[in-house]
């Protein structure tokens, strides 16, 4: 046997063309991969010297930025300790810390944490939750969960069976999960004067169904990976008040949402409601570790202990990793230390100044700009390779998925930064 110690440049991209996936892509004829060597600040430098200003805050994550100080410091002090112990019959006061940070910031009636490893995870911790919550009741037959199209929640089974139907290719995996119930995609923008009749499709499907379902689940105000698409706050007003009546439980995912990219610390607030489960996730370590977290109430805990078995049966290996742990306390003090409002605000009004002028495209269906989200919705889909590649040679870190050319970039991206990511996009939309 012989083992590979080192790999040339040509050799590394060589081998990994051959046999490593990567996400949403085949293994046969797959996209091009950039090879990043490094990445501090807003820029990650590629393997040949180029820099390239960071756009997309590695799916949501790094919202302080790479190679950050305060963060690099807290991973080394806690890795001199212990980088992992089992949460199994221990605890740690990394985890201890983190909890008390998010139940201090996230919605009141939130008071117990589960730790995980991924947001996809923390989204089948919530629906199991919601279902033992039934079983324990003795509503067994509450085991079905309602959802809006359009919607994107991970990527394990009963997540995906929450994913938009059509985007999650469910008829690949139709024999492997049950149907779940779908709303209409909600209509009504973000800053849409409100519809009653938007809502309709859910109620209908709520006041119908009501005795089989444990829980809706939704991505609150914006819609991820199904669309980047912005609603009203008065849907998620409505799903609340719906919820109550029909005496079906709410679970907010804010895996994208959280940690202040939609201009709130969390996205529930621009509707002034609380769930009864939540996700967070992505922003979660700033970056750093893949860690995730499940809250909920006091109610939905002691329904939980109360009967047989009485426990919550999930318990990840790593569940609650110290370094991760340890990392993201630092990464949610820092945030709340910054001035993350005005960063946030400022990065949207510069977004909508910029990006505004390639709604004048024909190619532009749409262009929408929530909190540091700018997001450029073309009439077709894009060549992703090629477009990924003129964004490269012009110096950013822009990746464009099916119609959809968006930027997340880190909060402390500099106004110069994000004029040439929105110049760049200005440029290559134009040229379509
Ligand atoms: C990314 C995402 C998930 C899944 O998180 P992973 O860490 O990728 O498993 C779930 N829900 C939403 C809204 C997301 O954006």
């Amino acid at each position: 046997m012989q083992v590979r110690l080192k790999f040339e440049e040509v050799d590394l991209l060589a081998f990994d063309k051959k046999h490593i996936w990567h996400p949403y892509t085949s293994i046969e004829n797959p996209l091009p991969v950039y090879h990043v060597a490094s990445a501090t600040g807003v820029r990650l430098k590629l393997a040949d010297g180029r820099e390239l200003i960071d756009g997309m805050s590695s799916w949501w994550s790094a919202i302080h930025g790479y190679n950050h100080p305060v963060l690099n410091a807290a991973v080394l002090k806690q890795i001199k300790k212990m980088a992992h112990v089992m949460f199994g019959g221990i605890t740690h006061e990394p985890a201890v810390c983190l909890a008390g940070l998010l139940v201090d910031i996230t919605p009141p009636p939130l008071q117990k944490v589960f730790f995980c490893d991924s947001g996809s995870v923390a989204v089948e911790v919530a629906i199991k939750m919601a279902l033992q919550y039934w079983y324990t009741k003795g509503k067994r037959e509450k085991s079905k969960l309602l959802t809006i199209r359009s919607g994107y929640h991970g990527d394990t089974f009963k997540a995906m069976s929450v994913c938009d139907p059509v985007l999650g290719m469910h008829h690949i995996f139709q024999d492997a999960f049950p149907k779940q119930y779908f709303a209409d995609t909600p209509r009504c923008k973000f800053e849409e004067v409100w519809r009653e009749e938007d809502i309709d499709s859910f109620q209908r499907l709520i006041e119908t169904n009501c005795t089989n379902i444990a829980a809706v689940i939704l991505e609150p105000i914006v819609q991820g990976a199904g669309g980047m698409r912005f609603y009203s706050p008065n849907y998620v007003k409505k799903v609340r008040l719906l919820c109550d009546q029909h005496n079906v439980l709410l679970i907010l995912d804010e895996i994208a949402t959280g940690f202040g990219r939609t201009g709130k610390l969390f996205a529930s607030e621009h509707a002034g409601i609380y769930p009864d489960i939540m996700c967070v996730g992505k922003a979660l370590t700033g970056g750093y570790l893949g860690l995730a977290a499940t809250l909920t109430t006091d109610d939905i805990s002691e329904v939980i202990s109360s009967g047989d078995p009485g426990v919550f049966m999930h318990g990840p290996t790593y569940m609650a990793n110290p370094l991760g742990c340890a990392v993201a306390v630092e990464s949610v003090r820092l945030l709340l230390a910054s001035p993350w409002r005005e960063r946030v605000q400022g990065i949207e009004q510069q977004m909508k100044r910029q990006l505004s002028v390639c709604a004048d495209c024909s190619a532009v269906q749409e262009v929408r700009v929530l909190g540091a989200i700018g997001v450029v919705e073309m009439k077709e889909d894009v060549d992703v390779a090629r477009l990924q590649k003129e964004f490269v040679n012009k110096g950013v870190w822009v990746r464009p998925f099916r119609n959809l050319v968006y930027i997340m970039p880190p909060y402390i991206i500099k106004e110069e930064d994000l004029s040439l990511l929105t110049k760049t996009i200005v440029e290559i939309v134009e040229g379509l």
